[in-house]
Parts: structure tokens; C-alpha cells; sequence
């Protein structure tokens, strides 16, 4: 059964075929973000979780984790931190790299802006492997602070991403909207 907000929000994304790449379903928010009820009805479900987590930082993933995780933050009143892709940062930052289906990738933090009081709710619009969001577990542990959970627009099934980041995440929920 869905939701008025999840039909709301599904009519709202658009499917690209083979974009970037053959044989790839891009999942494209932009038609979301240009309805401002469609994008409130998103950021205020998102603060909702930030809230209910007792969330005190959004961690948004480079770069449409940045689109969505800021408002949420406004709205929930917590800070925002971006875990952005390596050589990004000017300050002092943690590195983790990943793997990816052909080499690897490396994201980043600002250490300084975390720390162990912080509870952080991890932000991003499409859960795929997981293995972007469970690098951002990664740098936000070795920062010292604590995960509150991850929370996404969507997720895609059939690429396992759930059982990998629920490991990552260790008992705290991942809310796919
Ligand atoms: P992953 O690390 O495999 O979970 O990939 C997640 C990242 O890649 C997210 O930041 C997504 O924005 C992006 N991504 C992966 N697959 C898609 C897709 N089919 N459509 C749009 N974005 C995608």
C-alpha cells in the first residue's frame, strides 16, 4: 500500500534509461526538486526521522546527499556536514576509500566537525550497492561520533543494498522512503 507521499514522490522521479551508462536506471530527482510540495513533503518527512533518531548532524553524501540533507537540517534545526569526494576539502580530513564494481572510490569529512556527542542521521536520494553509504558509516565512527541511522529516498532492490548497510549500521534503522 502506498502512502499519498510515496505516490506523491514516486511521480516525481524520472527514469533514464541507460544514463550514465549502458544498461543503467538513472533515477533522476530534479522534477522533484522543482515542485516545492513534493520537495517540502520530502525534506519535512526526512527531519521527521532526524528528529524521531535524536539526530544532531545531517550527513549529506555528495552531491544530490546535499540537495536533500540541507533543508532537512534547517528544518530539523541540527547542523549539516558534507562527506564529499577526495581532494574536495581544504581542512583536515578523514579519508575512507571503497570498492566499486570496476576500482575504487575515496570520500571525505572535515574531522573537526564531528565529535563524540554527535548522533549523525546519514542522507542520500538513492541507495544502490551500499557501499557509499557504508563508507560514510565508516568516517563518522572513526570521527567519534555515533550513527542515528541512514536515511534515503529510495533504495534499489534488487542491488542488495539494504543487507549490506544494515550490517554496516549495526541495530540503527535505514528508512528508505
Ligand atoms: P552505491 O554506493 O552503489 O549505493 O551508490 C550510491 C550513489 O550512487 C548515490 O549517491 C546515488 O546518488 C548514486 N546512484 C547509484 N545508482 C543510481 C541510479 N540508478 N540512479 C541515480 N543515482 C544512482
Amino acid at each position: 500500500e502506498l502512502t499519498d507521499i510515496t505516490t506523491l514522490l514516486l511521480s516525481r522521479i524520472r527514469d533514464v534509461e541507460d544514463y550514465p551508462e549502458q544498461g543503467v536506471m538513472f533515477k533522476d530527482i530534479t522534477p522533484l526538486l522543482a515542485d516545492p510540495v513534493a520537495f517540502t513533503a520530502l525534506t519535512e518527512t526526512l527531519a521527521e526521522i532526524a528528529r524521531r533518531t535524536g539526530a544532531t548532524k545531517i550527513v549529506g553524501l555528495e552531491a544530490r546527499g546535499f540537495i536533500l540533507g540541507a533543508p532537512v537540517a534547517v528544518s530539523a534545526g541540527i547542523g549539516f556536514i558534507p562527506v564529499r569526494k577526495a581532494g574536495k576539502l581544504p581542512g583536515a580530513t578523514l579519508s575512507q576509500s571503497y570498492d566499486l564494481e570496476y576500482g575504487s572510490a575515496e570520500i571525505e569529512v572535515h574531522a573537526e566537525d564531528l565529535s563524540a556527542q554527535d548522533r549523525v542521521l546519514i542522507v542520500d536520494d538513492v541507495l544502490a550497492t551500499g557501499g557509499t553509504a557504508e563508507a560514510a558509516i565508516q568516517l563518522v565512527r572513526r570521527a567519534g561520533a555515533e550513527v542515528a541511522g541512514a536515511a534515503v529516498l529510495m533504495e534499489l532492490g534488487f542491488l542488495a543494498g539494504r543487507p549490506r548497510l544494515e550490517a554496516a549500521l549495526d541495530g540503527a534503522p535505514l528508512e528508505a522512503l
